[in-house]
This record gives structure tokens, C-alpha cells and sequence, in this order.
């Protein structure tokens, strides 16, 4: 059974509600239970279109966990726009990004593993859960109050907390598909069939896959302490689906596709469905994922091609300077840089500052 609903995340100064739709999907059977949202960032739309066609595989093959989705997750940041564009990133009340606002104090981790040391697995997922919304419901009712961006944020981890798979579906500025996993999950990652791959460590500083994963980590960290093994017993990831203010319906069928890969892997099928296409998978650590910074203002021809070997030494853009074309001073420079790497990502715009974050590429690589 597929049903919706809205949840009010936040009140607008006329102190009418602001919502986010939610789609429940009632799970057959004893899957996991999966959280997915999309668009935290106002001008990455195309994870709304992945949880259309997500929506369309579940309706043709029913799962048999519990499946929550939030398309257009943030309704500040959608309508956050300037001119032509969206910006959509940042809180522009308090500057903050939108998704650094999630919560967890690590403080109740010691005292619950003393508890539950030699408790079922069964046992401390349920009551490690518990105590997530339990910091949850504490935070929110803070006599102090909440800014905007933690009403909206602790609203959506509310719904998050309940799952064992939390997606958070987000895009680059120009960007190719990449996914962010944490380095326990990196077998499992696999299953994405993503192509570009950054691992990063498993602590946590506020987005919501640390916020679904971290809490879970470290609970395994603290009971290793203390001699026993505990699997991690919640996934979460951010899956970069390619370029903001850019939607492709029909080409999300295949990123939904190699997340329902990733899922059946999980046990949210008892057969096996979609089959999605091989690639080759390269990734390197979140140290070696690297930004270029523009090493001066003008405008940028941007030559290397996302998701493609880039030698060192060769063009990776051309920086023009055209208040010099007539007179002694150089009116172009080609940027190289000093090993070779796959570029992810560049910058939206050709009219940079100087210090404008260029290009992201992935250094000293290897396969996932
Ligand atoms: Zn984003």
C-alpha cells in the first residue's frame, strides 16, 4: 500500500506552515526499512526525479521492508532564487548549509554500552533507536528554540532515524555521478555501480548520511572497546547524481535502477529485479579528493572532460583575462595540475574570482 502525506518542517513569517510531501510505502514482509529524500539543496532537483522513478519500481515490484521518500525535502531552498538561478545551498538567514544541521551527541555512548554489553543485537538496535529519538525529541524541545534550517533539519531526521538505509539524493554544481561512502560500507557500495567513488572516514559533522551512519559506527567502535564485535546496523550514503538545475526524468530510470541494485543486495526483495549496467568503479580517500582553486580572476574555458583520466601536466582549463588583449601583460594561461587525476566536478560559472573553487578532481585512485 503506497500512500502520501506532508510534514510541516518549519512556520513562514505570515505563520503559514511550510510542508514536505512524504510518500509511505508499506513493505510486504521483513526488509529493511529505507529513508530516501532529495533536494536538501534547492538547486539540486534531479534526486526528485530518481524518486519518481524509484516510486514506479516499487509499484511494479512491491519491497518487503517499509520505504519512506521526501522529494523537494527543503521548501526554503527551491524557492530560494536569484534571477535565473537557484541557490538553495546555504541558510541565507544564518549562512549555515542546509545539510550541516543534523544532530547527535556522542556523550550517551559510553553509559549505553556499559548497559547493553551483553544484550541480543535485537535488543540494542531497538533501544540504541530509541535513545536517537529520544535526543531528537530533546533537542527540539529546547526552551532556547531552533534557527529554521535545525526545525527543518531535525523534522526530516525524525523520519531518517526510524530507517536501516538512509539515501540522501544530491547533484554537484557541473558535475558527473559520484557517491560518498563511508569507509565500513565500502564493499557494499559496490552494489551502486557508480563510477566515481570518495571514501570518507565515519564520524560525524552534521549531514544527514553522517547523522544515519555515524551514531550506528561508533556504537560498533565503543563495543569493540569493550572486547565484544557489533556490526554497524544502519547504511547511509549521499549519491551525487550529476549536475544542479538540471533534470533528466527519463535518465533517472538508471540511477534508480543501480539504487534499487544496492537495495535488493540488502534484502529489500526476495529476488533479485533490476540489472543494472557494469562500469568500472574507481575511488580514492576524501584526503586526495581534491579542489583547485582558481589562482586568479577572469573568465574559464573549462577543458578536461568530467569522469575521464586527466594526465598531469595537461590543459585542465584556460583562464582568460580580457581587459589585457592589447599590450605586454599575457591575456590567457592554460592551468595544468601536478598528477594525474579524474576531474568530478567544475565550477557552474565562467566568470570566476580569484580563490573560486575551479575544478574537484580524485587523486591517487584505485578500484572500489
Ligand atoms: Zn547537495
Amino acid at each position: 500500500m503506497i500512500t502520501t502525506t506532508t510534514v510541516k518542517v518549519g512556520e513562514q513569517p505570515t505563520g503559514d506552515p511550510m510542508e514536505v510531501p512524504v510518500i509511505h510505502i508499506q513493505g510486504q514482509g521483513n526488509g529493511p526499512r529505507v529513508y530516501i529524500q532529495a533536494n536538501i539543496h534547492g538547486a539540486e532537483v534531479q534526486g526528485n526525479a530518481v524518486i519518481y522513478q524509484l516510486l514506479n519500481l516499487f509499484r511494479q515490484y512491491p519491497p518487503q521492508g517499509d520505504v519512506v521518500m521526501v522529494p523537494q525535502a527543503n521548501p526554503l531552498g527551491i524557492n530560494q532564487k536569484s534571477g535565473e538561478f537557484t541557490l538553495g545551498r546555504f541558510d541565507p538567514v544564518t549562512g549555515i548549509n542546509w545539510n550541516r544541521q543534523y544532530h547527535f551527541d556522542h556523550s550517551m555512548l559510553e553509559p549505553f554500552t556499559q548497559d547493553y554489553l551483553d544484550a541480543e543485537e535485537s535488543e540494542i538496535r531497538d533501544a540504541f533507536r530509541t535513545r536517537l529519538k529520544q535526543q531528537l525529541e530533546a533537542r527540539m524541545a529546547s526552551p532556547w528554540g531552533l534557527t529554521c534550517g535545525q526545525h527543518l533539519a531535525l523534522n526530516l531526521q525524525k523520519m531518517a532515524v526510524e530507517a536501516d538505509i538512509v539515501l540522501d539524493l544530491h547533484t554537484g554544481p557541473i558535475s558527473a555521478q559520484h557517491l560518498y561512502v563511508p569507509e565500513y560500507a565500502r564493499k557494499r557500495a559496490r552494489h551502486f555501480h557508480i563510477p566515481l567513488n570518495i571514501l570518507i572516514p565515519s564520524d560525524f559533522s552534521g549531514a544527514m548520511d553522517e547523522a544515519s551512519f555515524s551514531p550506528w559506527w561508533q556504537l560498533s567502535q565503543h563495543f569493540a572497546l569493550h572486547g565484544r564485535e557489533l556490526p554497524v546496523m544502519v547504511d547511509a550514503f549521499t549519491i551525487e547524481l550529476g549536475s544542479q538545475e538540471h533534470l533528466d526524468v527519463a535518465g533517472a530510470r538508471q540511477d534508480a535502477e543501480s539504487i534499487c541494485n544496492y537495495l535488493q543486495h540488502q534484502g529489500l526483495w526476495l529476488e533479485h529485479y533490476v540489472q543494472p549496467e557494469p562500469s568500472a568503479m574507481q575511488a580514492c580517500y576524501l584526503k586526495d579528493y581534491k579542489a583547485f582553486f582558481s589562482p586568479a580572476g577572469g573568465q574559464v574555458e573549462y577543458l578536461a572532460k568530467l569522469n575521464q583520466q586527466l594526465p598531469a601536466g595537461e590543459p585542465l582549463a584556460t583562464l582568460w583575462h580580457f581587459n589585457a588583449l592589447v599590450g605586454e601583460s599575457s591575456h590567457s594561461r592554460t592551468i595544468t595540475l601536478p598528477c594525474d587525476c579524474i576531474p568530478v566536478l567544475h565550477f557552474a560559472s565562467a566568470s570566476v574570482q580569484q580563490g573560486t573553487e575551479l575544478y574537484k578532481v580524485l587523486t591517487n585512485t584505485f578500484r572500489l
